[in-house]
C-alpha cells in the first residue's frame, strides 16, 4: 500500500511517499523558518500562504524522486490537527483536492500521532510497548504507548513545551528564533556551574513538567547581567540552562520507565535533536539497563514522512480509516488521548 503524507501543521510544508512494503520511498521539506525569522515567531497568516506556493511543487518532488505515477497512490494522508488552523486547511485541501481529482480516498492524521511514531522509520525501530516522551514546540508529554492508538498520558508540562522553553531562552540571550538548537549549540562552550538554574517540579513525584519557571530564571540571570554580558557569559547561562531543562527531562523519564516497569524509552518531537540530552540520555540508558530509541535526526521536527507512515499504520489497522470523503474540517486544537486505535 502506497500513502502520500502532507504535513503543514506549523512552519514545515512537507510532502512524503511511504508503501508499507518497501518503506519511505521519498521525502521532500520546505521549512519557513527564514521567513519567519524577522518577526521572531511564526506568523500564522504568512505560513498559511507560504504553504500553498510550496504545496504542488514539492508533490512534482516525491512523485519524481519516488519514481511513482499519482495514479500509483493507495491513500493520502493529511495532518488534521493540532496546529495553525490556516495552515492546516491548506494541507487538508491540498490532500483533498488531490484526492477528489486521483479518485483516491483521504485520511486526517494526529501530528502528535506521526511525532510518536517517527522512530519507528529509523533502522532498528523499537517494540511496543513503550515510554515515548514527546517534547516539541507545541508539546510536553510523557506517554505509554501499547500500539498504534493505545496511548495513556503519563504527564505532561503544566505550562511551557520544553521547545517553547527552548526558544524563548534563546530570545532572550538574543539567538534569534527558532533558538532551541542555537542555545544548544552555544551552551558547549559554557562552563558548568557558573550560574544555577532551577529544576522545576525535579521532585514533585509525578510525571508532570513546569518550564515557564525556568524562562524567568533566565530572564533574571539576563537582566542582572545585561549590562555586562559578554560572549562567555551567554554561554555560561546557556549551559546552566541546558543542564537544568536535561536534568529534569532525563529524571522523569527514569520515573516514567520505573512506574511502568517498561525497558524501552522512545524520543519524539523537534527537541528529541538535543545533543546534551541524548548523550544524558544514552549515558543512564546504558548505566540502567534500558535501551532508548530516537527518530532520525532530519524527523525529529515537523515532516511529512511521519504523516505518510502514521496514515499507512492507521490504514494497517483499519482499512477504513480513508474515505472518498472529501468535505474536510481540522482540529486546531485536538488532543492526543482522544484517538483510539480503531477510528480516528
Ligand atoms: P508541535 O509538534 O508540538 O505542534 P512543533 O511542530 O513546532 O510543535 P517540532 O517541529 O517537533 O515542534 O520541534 C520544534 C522545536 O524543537 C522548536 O522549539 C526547536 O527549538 C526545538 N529544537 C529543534 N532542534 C533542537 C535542538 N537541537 N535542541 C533543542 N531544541 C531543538
Ligand atoms: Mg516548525
Ligand atoms: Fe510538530
Amino acid at each position: 500500500m502506497l500513502v502520500l503524507g502532507v504535513e503543514s501543521s506549523c512552519d514545515e510544508t512537507g510532502l512524503a511517499l511511504y508503501d508499507t512494503q518497501r518503506g519511505l520511498l521519498s521525502h521532500a521539506l520546505h521549512s519557513q523558518v527564514a521567513m519567519h525569522e524577522e518577526y521572531g515567531g511564526v506568523v500564522p497568516e504568512l505560513a498559511s500562504r507560504d504553504h500553498i506556493r510550496r504545496a504542488i511543487p514539492l508533490l512534482e518532488q516525491v512523485l519524481g524522486k519516488g519514481g511513482v505515477e499519482g495514479s500509483a497512490i493507495d491513500a493520502i494522508a493529511y495532518t488534521q490537527g493540532p496546529g495553525l488552523a490556516g495552515a492546516l486547511l491548506v494541507g487538508a485541501s491540498v490532500a483533498c483536492g488531490l484526492g477528489l481529482a486521483l479518485d483516491k480516498p483521504v485520511l486526517g492524521v494526529h501530528h502528535l500521532e506521526g511525532h510518536l511514531l517517527s522512530p519507528l522509520l529509523a533502522t532498528d525501530p523499537p517494540a511496543f510497548p513503550f515510554v515515548a516522551l514527546l517534547i516539541s514546540g507545541g508539546h510536553t508529554q510523557l506517554m505509554r504507548v501499547d500500539g498504534v492508538g493505545r496511548y495513556a498520558l503519563l504527564g505532561e508540562t503544566l505550562d511551557d513545551a520544553a521547545g517553547e522553553a527552548f526558544d524563548k531562552s534563546a530570545k532572550l540571550l538574543g539567538l534569534g528564533y527558532p533558538g532551541g538548537p542555537a542555545i544548544s549549540r552555544l551552551a558547549e562552550f559554557g562552563d558548568p556551574g557558573v550560574y544555577q538554574l532551577p529544576r522545576p517540579m525535579l521532585h514533585s513525584k509525578d510525571l508532570n513538567f513546569s518550564f515557564s519557571g525556568l524562562k524567568t530564571a533566565v530572564l533574571t540571570l539576563v537582566h542582572n547581567q545585561i549590562a555586562n554580558i559578554c560572549e562567555q557569559d551567554k554561554a555560561n547561562v546557556a549551559r546552566a540552562f541546558v543542564d537544568a531543562i536535561v536534568e529534569v527531562l532525563v529524571a522523569k523519564c527514569l520515573a516514567a520507565l520505573k512506574q511502568t516497569g517498561l525497558k524501552r524509552l522512545v524520543i519524539a518531537g523537534g527537541v528529541g535533536a538535543n545533543r546534551q540530552l541524548r548523550a544524558a540520555l544514552n549515558e543512564a540508558a546504558s548505566r540502567r539497563g534500558f535501551k532508548v530509541y530516537y527518530p532520525e535526526l532530519e524527523f525529529c521536527t515537523d515532516n511529512g514522512a511521519m504523516i505518510a507512515f502514521a496514515g499507512a499504520m492507521r490504514l494497517q489497522i483499519d482499512p477504513q480509516a480513508a474515505q472518498r470523503d472529501y468535505g474536510f474540517n481540522v482540529r486546531p486544537r485536538w488532543p492526543l488521548d482522544e484517538l483510539t486505535a480503531g477510528a480516528g
